[in-house]
């Protein structure tokens, strides 16, 4: 289920997330490139 959506402002990837995987990013950084995510980052509720 989507619950919020991730787009990458280094490599431009959009990753439909769920809350857990909005948390690893933001600790982990862009699954694809690494670059470093914020909260800003995301939309949805
Ligand atoms: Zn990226």
């Amino acid at each position: 289920m989507k619950e919020y959506e991730y787009v990458c402002q280094e490599c431009g990837q959009q990753i439909e997330v769920n809350g857990p995987m909005r948390e690893a990013i933001l600790e982990n950084g862009c699954p694809v490139c690494s670059a470093s995510a914020q909260s800003a980052h995301f939309s949805g509720q």
